[in-house]
């Protein structure tokens, strides 16, 4: 599955599996996805789209979203 770094928009291909066992070995919020650190800058990457183990989906553009929320002043 592709992850994608939200601060340069690096793309890298993590096995589902991988996900799985962090997502497992996770006992934190359940809004948030298992997370990566992109290679390029240390940004945080986001899942381009995840079910999570607990049934939770998680997809990048749900983030993007968010985020020009919290930038505009509505
Ligand atoms: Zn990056």
């Amino acid at each position: 599955m592709k992850y994608i770094c939200l601060t340069c928009s690096e793309v890298e291909s993590i096995p589902l599996n991988v996900v799985q066992d962090f997502d497992r070995m996770d006992q934190g919020d359940p809004a948030v996805p298992p997370q990566f650190t992109c290679e390029s800058c240390e940004g945080a990457m986001y899942p381009e789209y995840y079910k999570g183990i607990y049934g939770c989906e998680y997809r990048i553009s749900d983030r993007l979203e968010n985020k020009e929320v919290e930038g505009s002043s509505k």
